[in-house]
């Protein structure tokens, strides 16, 4: 199957969840995943229709700015160096990947530059497991309050990468903590921050993330192939 059929695979199965579930299919936004994939699959995906693309290294995504030539949206979805922020300043719609208030400054510093606001995720380590990035789920708020004072820094919403699981069941609780973490959050009623985004699915679990409340699905896997 080429790109293009296993979008419109994605697509359909996005929906059909979406509606059982009671959600609007169009309020679930596709996050093609295309690290390690070479900028002619990002161009074939966009003439299927993908408009927004996620990368994971910052090296990587800087050679696709230059090798990409349609007008795709680039999301940073993976670890972010405070000194690599300089080279993706104004470039990026969304980072989902701000863990400490360290990058979020960096960012702000940047954007700030351009005169610029750059739209933030806070990631959050719901299972706390120690190879995973994130901010650990008691220091999410405390890190939303900072973020709110950085004026070229808005924050969104909130990403989880939960434990890589068999059985996409196994994730959903890590779902649902995530979207119970954001309504909480919500509820502070912070200036400036919007709790509107969550982050969260990918190849084997996107369908879970949607019935718990995912906004945003981030598939690479069943898009692209195999890395
Ligand atoms: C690679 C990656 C994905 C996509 O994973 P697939 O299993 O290929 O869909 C999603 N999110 C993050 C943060 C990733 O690093």
């Amino acid at each position: 199957m080429s790109i293009s059929d296993h979008l419109a695979q994605i697509h359909s199965r996005i929906r059909a969840t979406a509606e059982k579930a009671g959600r609007d299919p169009d309020a679930i936004r596709l996050v093609a995943v295309s690290k390690t994939r070479p900028a002619a699959d990002i161009s074939a995906a966009f003439h299927a229709g993908q408009t927004v693309f996620g990368e994971n290294y910052i090296q990587e995504l800087v050679q696709k700015l230059a090798d990409v030539p349609e007008a795709v949206q680039w999301h940073v979805i993976g670890h972010l160096q405070s000194n690599k922020v300089k080279y993706i300043a104004g470039r990026v719609a969304l980072i989902h990947s701000v863990d400490r208030i360290s990058l979020a400054r960096e960012i702000d510093r940047q954007w700030g530059q351009l005169g610029a606001v750059c739209d933030i995720l806070i990631q959050v380590n719901i299972s706390g497991e120690a190879s995973k990035s994130g901010t650990t789920e008691e220091g999410a708020l405390q890190l939303v309050r900072e973020c709110a004072l950085l004026p070229n820094v808005r924050v969104r919403g909130l990403m989880t990468m939960p434990p890589i699981f068999d059985d996409p069941e196994a994730a959903r609780p890590y779902f649902a903590e995530l979207r119970r973490l954001a309504e909480t959050i919500a509820a502070e009623g912070i200036a400036g921050v919007e709790m509107t985004e969550l982050s969260m699915g990918m190849s084997g679990d996107f369908e879970a993330a949607i019935q718990e409340g995912a906004t945003l699905v981030r598939v690479g896997t069943a898009i692209f192939g195999e890395r």
